[in-house]
């Protein structure tokens, strides 16, 4: 057994009980195993405080991606347009999404360490009425930048748009109400901030929405809509469910609730991120994201300035130490990544912090 912490933003470091729930085959078409399915789907309107007779719950097997490629295909219909924001890869990849499935589209970019505002979505929207759909990313995992979703909320839903998030590695780890914002469609994993393992996604939406999806995929497995109708009534997954994951996120979602829910989660990120980003400032690490909008999920590093640290030495030394970080996906600047979500402690991170320090200070034994 490797004996390392993930410090990634998703598959992540998840608890011994999580693990050992998946030690269990389960059949997936009795009654208990369908129960667990819509325990799951009502115990996520809950976190995501929406009234079960506005909202629903789509739960999707594989990984992110596949939740927000199957809520975009099949909400955005060949008249329709979605006008999607990005500031970082997450964004692009929606973009992707929609040129690979001909789903007519409008990209508003703007630069990976600026947020999504809200007046330039308002004067897009003004500037072209056929636009029907607004998509953004929450917590950009490309830098550690959080957008405002609210201000965007506000834009889309004065102008009637349909409104659509992938709040991948923020919901669970930072307080959404999906209701007061009046979101469409929420996307997120079962292997990020709910404290999961890779397997399925799920996606938040309302239900009328959903019942707006019928016949718009192009594609059978990633159809929501038929996906929903299978899982409604009685929490069958319509093809293969990846039973162990489901088992793990049951068992993830009930120790969120005894940690406190949410809020309390968030204030153990936060204060993670807090610790993460003074002790490495204190060795010369300045972040990427300015701190006005840095996330409490994951922080870009610029390597300090008169050092010269390469990424895999630098890697191999921390993950023999214990941990371990992620490469940095900015083009612009040689940048390393620290996430401080799953079962991370603020121990975790003096930790890591003092381990960085000792490698400063006999870096010559690491450079090449
Ligand atoms: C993790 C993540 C995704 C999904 O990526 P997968 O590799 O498909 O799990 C999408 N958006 C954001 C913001 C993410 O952090």
């Amino acid at each position: 057994m490797l004996g390392y912490k993930l410090l990634t933003p998703g598959p992540l470091t998840t608890t011994e009980s999580v693990k050992q729930e998946m030690l269990v085959d389960h059949c997936t078409w009795d009654t208990d195993y369908m129960q667990i399915t819509q325990d799951i789907r009502s115990g996520l309107l809950e976190l995501a405080h929406c009234n079960p007779e506005i909202y629903t719950t789509v739960l999707m097997q594989g990984s992110g991606t596949f939740g927000v490629e199957s809520t975009i295909i099949s909400s955005v219909g060949k008249e329709d347009k979605i006008l999607i924001c990005s500031n970082g890869a997450y964004g692009l990849r929606m973009c992707q999404i929609a040129e690979s499935a001909s789903v007519p589209y409008m990209h508003y970019r703007e630069a990976f360490d600026t947020i999504i505002d809200a007046k330039k979505v308002a004067e897009i929207l003004e500037n072209n009425p056929d636009i029907t759909h607004v998509a953004m990313v929450h917590s950009e995992t490309t830098t550690g930048i959080l957008n405002d979703i609210a201000s965007v909320a506000k834009v889309a839903k004065e102008n009637d748009k349909v409104f659509i998030v992938d709040a991948m590695s923020s919901f669970g780890g930072v307080e959404i109400d999906v209701e007061a914002l009046d979101i469409d469609f929420l996307v997120s994993s079962a292997n990020k901030c709910i404290q999961g393992v890779p397997g399925f996604s799920f996606i938040i939406a309302k239900t009328k929405e959903i019942e707006k999806c019928k016949g718009k995929s192009c594609s059978l497995s990633l159809d929501l809509y038929d996906q929903w109708l299978h899982m409604n009534p009685s929490g069958k997954w319509r093809f293969t469910s990846p039973t162990h994951v489901v088992l793990a996120f049951a068992k993830a979602m009930e120790e969120l609730q005894k940690e406190g829910g949410i809020s309390k989660r968030e204030m153990r990120y936060r204060k993670n991120n807090a610790l993460l980003i003074a002790g490495m400032k204190a060795l010369g690490f300045q972040s990427y994201v300015k701190s006005a909008y840095q996330s409490p999920i994951i922080t870009t590093f610029y390597y300090p300035e008169n050092k010269k640290i390469a990424f895999m030495n630098f890697y191999t030394y921390i993950k023999e130490n214990g941990y371990a970080i992620y490469p940095g996906k900015l083009t612009e600047a040689e940048t390393f990544r620290v996430g401080n979500i799953g079962e991370i402690y603020p121990e975790d991170m003096e930790k890591l912090c003092n381990m960085i320090g000792q490698y400063m200070d006999t870096e010559y034994l690491y450079n090449v």
